[in-house]
């Protein structure tokens, strides 16, 4: 196995992994350590070629830097890529080889799951290093994360709904949800129980229904979901969806959900501040999940406990981002990024 170096300016380490004899090809990114070994999921899907691997495991990991950083943990930012289908490429082999080139790199960067990869994968990868997170047994193993992601989302959704309509209430509020996977459904049962009004979408037809059945939510058509009539919409499904086309359309006040990398570029932060739409930055609304995964990198004990503060944390640190967008008359992305940057210039110092 070779572990070729990458030069990536910003980031601390970039190792390009050629494995023939498995026919491992990927990527691991360590964007910062500052804070404490970099941690992030592993990726893996049948991209364009090597550069736009790169290109995503380098945006990846940079978003794990702030992103751990703004849930408070004493964790870097980091990511890996495997180049290839799940489905077709994915083979013991191939895990184990990636597992050497986690080991390789001396616990700088810890491994967990992203798409492409299920714990059972986790546990492939776990026969060749101790740096990975996200297993189903164990004596830390932390399991699905969704619940807790979606738990923060809900908290998020409060203090956005706080700040926007100057009650955290949410009996009657309508929110309009895109995506209905492993966080969107719990997101859907946190809101139902709190007296909102939903309105749904997803590509798949069966959680649809079961959101219907479940949730009286209204189901609408995938592109419908932008222009719903709704006071908040809480975006679960992909990335890149709040962009020049999208904002135009949006009805809602505020938006805040679980889905990463939400906003297309720095600039749609801005329009949705210059629509008047109040925006939760996606880092700090989804931190629940890698707070639920560094229960198992840190071996923490008396986890629901730990969890628990480090939600409130988190809340604490978006209701400082909400106040001081609203006392600056900014955008709270750019906020959230300053008061990131100044943990991580903290840290340094
Ligand atoms: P998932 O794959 O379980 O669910 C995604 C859902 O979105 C699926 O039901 C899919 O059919 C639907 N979908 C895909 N494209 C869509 C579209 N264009 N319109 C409507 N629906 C669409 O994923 P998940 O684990 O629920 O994660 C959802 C989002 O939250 C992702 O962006 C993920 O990166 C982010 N996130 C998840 C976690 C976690 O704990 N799972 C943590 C942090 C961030």
């Amino acid at each position: 196995m070779k572990l070729i170096p990458v030069d990536a300016p910003g980031h601390e380490q970039v190792v390009r992994i050629e494995d023939s004899e498995s026919g491992l090809s990927g990527i691991i990114a360590v964007h910062s350590t500052q804070l404490g070994p970099a941690a992030g999921g592993l990726r893996m899907r049948p991209y364009d070629g090597f550069e736009a691997a790169l290109e995503d495991a380098l945006r990846l990991s940079r978003g794990m830097t702030f992103k751990n950083a703004a849930a408070g943990l004493p964790l870097g930012g980091g990511k890996a890529v495997i180049i290839g289908d799940p489905a077709r490429d994915k083979s013991p082999e191939v895990l184990h080889a990636f597992g050497r080139a986690v080991e390789a790199m001396q616990g700088q960067y810890w491994t967990a799951e992203d798409m492409g990869m299920t714990p059972r994968d986790m546990a492939e990868i776990g026969t060749q290093t101790d740096y990975v997170a996200g297993l189903a047994d164990g004596a830390y193993a932390s399991g699905d994360p969704s619940p807790i992601t979606a738990r923060g989302i809900f908290n998020a959704i409060h203090t956005t709904a706080r700040h926007r309509f100057g009650s955290a209430d949410l009996t009657g509020r309508r929110v309009a949800i895109q995506g209905l996977g492993h966080v969107g459904l719990h997101l859907c049962r946190f809101l139902h129980g709190a007296g909102a009004r939903l309105v749904v979408t997803d590509v798949s037809d069966a959680p649809m229904r079961q959101a219907v059945e479940m949730f009286g939510a209204q189901a609408v058509a995938t592109d419908a979901i932008y222009g719903a009539e709704a006071d908040i919409f809480a975006p679960c499904a992909i990335g890149a969806i709040l962009n020049e086309i999208t904002i135009p359309q949006l009805q809602v006040s505020a938006v805040a959900g679980g889905a990463n990398n939400q906003l297309a570029t720095a600039d749609d932060g801005q329009r949705l501040h210059e629509c008047g739409i109040l925006y939760a930055p996606d880092f700090v609304a989804n931190g629940g999940g890698i707070i639920n995964v560094a229960t198992e990198i840190l071996r923490i004990g008396n986890r629901e406990i730990w969890v628990g503060e480090k939600l409130e944390a988190l809340d604490d640190t978006m209701d400082r981002i909400l106040t001081r967008a609203r006392q600056l008359s900014v955008s709270p992305n750019g906020v959230a990024e300053a008061i990131v940057t100044e943990r991580l210039q903290k840290a340094a110092a």
